[in-house]
């Protein structure tokens, strides 16, 4: 499959092109970066520190989705918003891993998705979409019996909190037991807070060094505990996952997918 890649010159797309210039099916068909980038005109294949692809980096989206089968964004929701339209003018296949998108664009993709094939996942990772599905059938088995706590590590840089993962996983929590963040949400304690009220769902953050990413839901009962974690090791699982969606996406003509659908959980 002749795939795009959309962000070539970020660390998702650099991490991309590294899998792509060594997978044995898949292969670079054009490296599209942000105009006035200095990758513009570089080997894809060597900017990525994969050795030589033979696809000079260009910025040129539409001659770039032109060249493809499928193509997978990682860049930036306005860089994104053009692609959806290329992508639906010349009728290709499109991944999107880019996040940050206003409802607007999401309406515009799920429109654009009853003509074209479209994976939108802001979290690729398998390992993290098997955890949420995870989470839903432990939360359905032992109900109010357990009381549920969502506890996140990353690194030091990180300017958000909770992460929007432990968020997904709290919002899997209250759909499955009947909750809702907004009033059942405790973010942290300190201090009387007093005995934990059987509604809550709670969240801890932790910030340090250079933690990927850890996840760890706990369903905690009187005598025994389970506790479902998640941790990221590098980035490379985004990329496992983006070219999962890509091989599932290759032979559909439309519709809108998201991770689950991908990993057959859905
Ligand atoms: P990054 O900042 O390293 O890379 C983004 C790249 O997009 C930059 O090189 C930027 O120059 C480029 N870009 C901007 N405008 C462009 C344009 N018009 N055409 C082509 N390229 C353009 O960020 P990153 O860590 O690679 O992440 C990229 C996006 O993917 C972010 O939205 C991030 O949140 C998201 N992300 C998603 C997942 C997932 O699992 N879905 C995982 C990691 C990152």
């Amino acid at each position: 499959m002749n795939i795009t890649v959309v962000g070539v010159a970020g660390r998702m797309g650099q991490a991309l092109v590294r899998r792509l210039c060594a997978h044995p099916d898949l292969r670079l068909a054009a490296a599209v970066a942000r105009p006035g980038s200095d990758a513009l005109g570089e080997d894809a294949g060597v900017l990525a520190g994969a050795g030589a692809s033979g696809v000079p980096v260009t910025d040129d989206v539409a001659a770039g989705v032109a060249v493809a089968e499928l193509v997978i964004d990682f860049s930036t929701p306005a860089a994104s918003r053009r692609v959806l339209g290329e992508c639906l003018a010349a009728g290709k296949r499109l991944v999107i891993g880019t996040t940050g998108f206003t409802a607007g664009d999401l309406e515009a993709v799920s429109e654009a998705s009853k003509h074209i094939a479209i994976v939108l996942a802001p979290n690729m990772s398998v390992g993290v979409n098997l955890t949420f599905k995870l989470i839903e059938m432990a939360a359905r088995a032992l109900g109010d019996d357990v009381d549920v706590e969502v506890i996140e590590a990353h690194h030091r840089d990180k300017v958000d909190a909770p992460s929007g993962t432990a968020v997904r996983m709290g919002e899997i929590l209250g759909q499955v037991l009947g909750r809702d963040l907004e009033q059942d949400a405790v973010y942290g304690r300190q201090g009387q807070v007093g005995a934990r009220a059987r509604s809550t769902i709670g969240f801890s953050s932790i910030r340090g060094g250079d933690i990927i990413g850890e996840h760890t839901v706990m369903f905690a009962g009187i005598g025994e505990r389970i506790e479902l974690t998640h941790r990221a090791q590098s980035r490379d699982n985004f990329v496992t996952g983006a070219l999962r969606a890509a091989l599932f996406a290759v032979d559909k003509d439309s519709g809108l997918f998201d991770m689950q659908d991908v990993l057959g959980l859905s």
